[in-house]
């Protein structure tokens, strides 16, 4: 084993190349420890261990491709607790899978607990939504459990504002996830340089270690955007994130925020929008030069009946759909387009039988996915314009 200090010191975490820009939309490739990653990236949700409702084979497979999914630190750190993924060998072991994983810090979890929490300088105290105990998350809490779980990319522990929250309660809000991303940083450096993270891997130009993104908040507030965009800077991270939105705000101040922020986020690293959002929200984002992304969406919808295509959302429940043997999506060539009509997806939900699910989210997925892929190539050919356009009138035509 290579002395983990020398190495550290050496050579990065990760590495970004932005290959290709089309206004302030960029193409590139993000080589993390478990390989490179093609961006802009659509990164599934496998809140406790797994993407819901699709096997990893599938995650893997020609169709969807998925080269980098996300675990909730909160969930896990719960259920099943970090003793038993420590004892597996960390989360890639213990799932079964040997791509990238990323890991929130928990911070949004615990803030969407609302009244059940308790905030103060020190961190997060709440009761566990499994059972009932109180358990305290904290910056230093975070890390060591997203060391234990030896994900690839690891977020610092922040504060969410309220998309409402006034000037003042947002500042405060703000000023402290500042304190917390330096001593996030602080924790996750004495992490790495005692071998605390259970993901590491030798990797050719990387030393091997966790990588780490600081998180911009500031809910619609562009000053205090700003402001903290700067003392996250100022501490420094191998990536950057926009945090607190799609928590409520107008989509409007959604995208000014990100209008605002993004092109000013350092252009060297790998930009991450947390949480966000339809595939049109993407499309946009990715213009005002994002990198990454995540959202439950073409999971949860899935779940409930909702199909995502190039034309629109599809709700597989109404009644139009007993006797039409199209496809869900016929532009869509998924597994589930080529095979399955819409006919049959509509019984399989009627009837309650759990394929529905599967067969939902699997498509959805590879809209994602495969919109991002669309993206990608656009923005490497110089028509990224022209795709941005053609997608958002498909879109609105809403062909169901
Ligand atoms: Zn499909």
């Amino acid at each position: 084993m290579m002395s983990s200090k020398a190495n550290l010191t050496d050579s990065p975490a990760l590495h970004f190349e932005v290959e290709a820009r089309d206004g302030e939309a960029r193409a590139g490739v993000l080589t993390t420890r478990r390989g490179p990653i093609e961006t802009p990236v659509f990164m599934p949700v496998g809140t406790a261990g797994t993407v819901k409702g699709i096997r990893f084979e599938a995650l893997e497979s020609d169709d969807l491709n998925a080269q980098i999914i996300l675990g909730n630190t909160y969930h896990l750190w719960l259920r099943p607790g970090i003793d038993i993924i420590k004892e597996a060998g960390g989360l890639h072991r213990f799932i079964g899978w040997d791509r990238a994983l990323l890991t929130d810090s928990g911070g949004f979890q615990v803030w969407s607990l609302g009244a059940l929490r308790k905030i103060n300088e020190e961190g997060t105290e709440f009761r566990s939504h499994v059972d009932g105990s109180l358990r305290f998350l904290s910056p230093e809490v975070s890390m060591e459990v997203q060391a234990a779980l030896g994900s690839d990319i690891v977020m610092v522990f922040d504060e969410c504002a309220p998309g409402e929250a006034s000037h003042e309660d947002t500042e405060r809000s703000m000023q402290l996830t500042g304190r917390w991303a330096r001593r996030s940083k602080m924790a996750f450096d004495q992490l790495q340089a005692t071998a605390a993270d259970t993901g590491r891997v030798d990797a050719e130009g990387l030393n091997g270690a966790q990588a780490l993104f600081g998180i911009v908040q500031g809910a619609g507030h562009l000053d205090l955007r700003r402001q903290s965009l700067d003392q996250t800077v100022e501490i420094g991270f191998d990536g950057y994130a926009i945090g607190g939105l799609s928590v409520g705000e107008e989509k409007s101040v959604m995208f000014e925020v990100i209008d605002e922020i993004a092109p000013k986020m350092p252009k060297e690293s790998p930009r991450y929008l947390m949480g966000v959002g339809t595939p049109e929200d993407l499309v946009e984002s990715v213009a005002r030069g994002v990198d990454m992304f995540d959202c439950v969406l073409p999971t949860r919808n899935g779940r409930t009946g909702q199909a995502f295509t190039a034309r629109g959302k599809l709700n597989i429940k109404n009644s139009r759909w007993a006797k039409d043997n199209r496809p869900l999506d016929e532009l869509c060539p998924c597994s589930v387009c080529r095979r399955h009509s819409r006919a049959y997806l509509r019984h399989l939900y009627m009837s309650g039988e759990m394929l529905a699910s599967i067969l939902l989210t699997h498509h959805n997925l590879a809209f994602f996915l495969d919109t991002m892929r669309g993206v990608r190539q656009s923005i490497r050919s110089g028509d990224f314009p022209k795709f941005r356009r053609d997608f958002t009138e498909r879109l609105r035509a809403n062909g169901e």
